[in-house]
């Protein structure tokens, strides 16, 4: 990825029109709020980066455009903490979970959140499943995992008694959250570290100016050393406006949930997965407790047509055209068509959903499902049409953007939050 190069004054496009360097500069800097740090997004990464940032010393601003917190990804996700089972050993995100892990429960036992480490399963349903549930437990023992025991069919059911499948895989270190109590405490340590959280204060650029950044919201601009975009979903839309021409961009995936009716919750006790298919990054339905008791199914992936869209019916024109535009885009469809149309057929019929849960629970009948929340889900895909499966940082002068933090990104946000304030201190102290 290629930052946007310099202007002679050392000012970079900003979407709302470069201020002239000089004049107008001197001027803004009377009076205007000045920080070392400005964090964009108060989601689970931006705050834990906001976290790690104050415990370095540095006063933060952290603005978030919603009137909450972890609005979106992070505020409507399963709620797992995922053990870093999936990923390829030596990448960001192997290292990152297996540390950020350890370091959410003990920030949940820190603050008083209710967290279990209740474990999960991996169902195999057939041969092809076996075979690849041999390279998980490879990937699980190369990422540290003690205690992966694989199970038989009989021994599957005495951990979830109405679970079907020819061979199964215990992963212990799973447990699950609600990530928007996690923010929650995170802002609170931020605030007592001297930060300052904004919510309803939407970014809108920055650009470079002396030895620092000004940036500007609507209501006010502000003075700054460096910026840590963790925008998420828009995360690619905040680098241009910083003047950076990222060479990935967001694709918008929708997962959908169903609950499990109250009187069905007894067919899961815990966590119960299908062996995912390895040349996606999404895990495939499966059965989640969360940590108000309720049983959740899902979530698929099916390609939503607005960004911040949650039902099937939200279409932005704008977001459509800028998908449009992007060729990455068609090439990712040409390849995966087939994948996202049985997506899309999936969430059109609670059949088809529930047939995908019958493999895992056999039990389950279609009118077990009520219709539950969804989520949308950031996935960076880059020119070629490759769906970016590890965590993606670009640094460019004060600036760090986070442009690709998917799943396990909540779990791995403590340790991901630790890693972006190295980068940040170094780049602009
Ligand atoms: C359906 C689903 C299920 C998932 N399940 C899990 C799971 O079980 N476990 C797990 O570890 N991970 C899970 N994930 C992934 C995880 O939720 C994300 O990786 C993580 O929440 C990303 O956090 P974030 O802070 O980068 O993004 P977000 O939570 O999306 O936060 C970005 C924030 O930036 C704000 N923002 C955007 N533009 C601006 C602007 N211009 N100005 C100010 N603010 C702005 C947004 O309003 C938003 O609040 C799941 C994700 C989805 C979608």
């Amino acid at each position: 990825m290629r930052p946007k190069s310099l202007g002679a004054t050392g000012s970079v496009t900003v979407a709302n029109g470069p201020v002239a360097a000089g004049v107008e500069c001197e001027n803004i800097m009377q009076g205007v709020e000045s920080y070392d740090v400005v964090v964009v997004g108060g989601g689970i990464v931006g705050l834990a980066t906001s976290m790690a940032l104050a415990e370095h010393g540095r006063r933060v601003l952290v603005l978030e455009k919603e009137s909450d917190l972890a609005a979106h990804q992070t505020g409507r996700n399963s709620g797992v903490i995922h053990s870093g089972l999936y990923y390829r050993p030596g990448s960001l995100k192997a290292r990152l979970c297996a540390a950020g892990r350890e370091a959410m429960y003990e920030f949940c036992a820190r603050h008083g959140i209710p967290c279990e480490r209740c474990g999960k399963i991996v169902v195999a349903t057939d041969e092809a499943d076996r075979r690849r549930l041999d390279e998980l437990e490879r990937r699980g023992r190369a990422n540290g995992l003690d205690g992966l025991r694989r199970l038989s069919p009989a021994e599957l059911r005495q951990i979830e008694p109405h679970a079907a499948g020819v061979d199964g895989l215990l992963v212990p270190q799973t447990g699950i959250v609600d990530f928007r109590e996690v923010c929650r405490a995170m802002a609170a340590e931020v605030r007592e570290r001297g930060g300052t959280v904004r919510t309803s204060t939407p970014f809108l650029g920055a650009r470079l100016d002396g030895s620092g950044l000004i940036v500007n919201t609507p209501q006010e601009r502000f003075y700054v050393r460096g910026l840590v975009n963790c925008a998420g979903l828009q995360s690619d839309r905040v680098a241009r406006r910083c003047g950076i021409e990222p060479d990935v961009a967001i694709v918008p995936f929708r997962g959908e949930y169903y609950t499990l009716r109250e009187d069905r919750r007894h067919l899961v006790r815990n966590l119960i997965y299908p062996v995912p298919d390895p040349r996606f990054p999404f895990l495939g339905v499966h059965f989640t407790r969360r940590i108000t008791g309720e049983v959740e199914a899902g979530p698929n992936a099916v390609l939503a047509f607005r960004r911040e869209g949650y039902r099937r019916s939200d279409v932005s024109l704008v977001d459509l055209a800028e998908l449009a535009s992007f060729g990455g885009f068609w090439r990712m469809a040409m390849r995966h068509w087939r994948m996202g149309l049985d997506e899309c057929l999936r969430s059109l019929s609670r059949h088809r959903f529930a047939d995908a849960l019958r493999r895992l629970v056999p039990e389950i009948r279609d009118e077990d499902l009520a219709p539950g929340g969804s989520g949308v889900r950031a996935q960076a895909v880059a020119r070629d049409g490759a769906l970016v499966d590890d965590f993606r940082l670009l640094q460019a002068p004060r600036m760090v953007h986070v442009l690709n933090a998917p799943s396990p990104a909540a779990t791995a946000s403590i340790a991901i939050g630790r890693s972006i304030a190295r980068h940040a201190i170094g780049n602009f102290g």
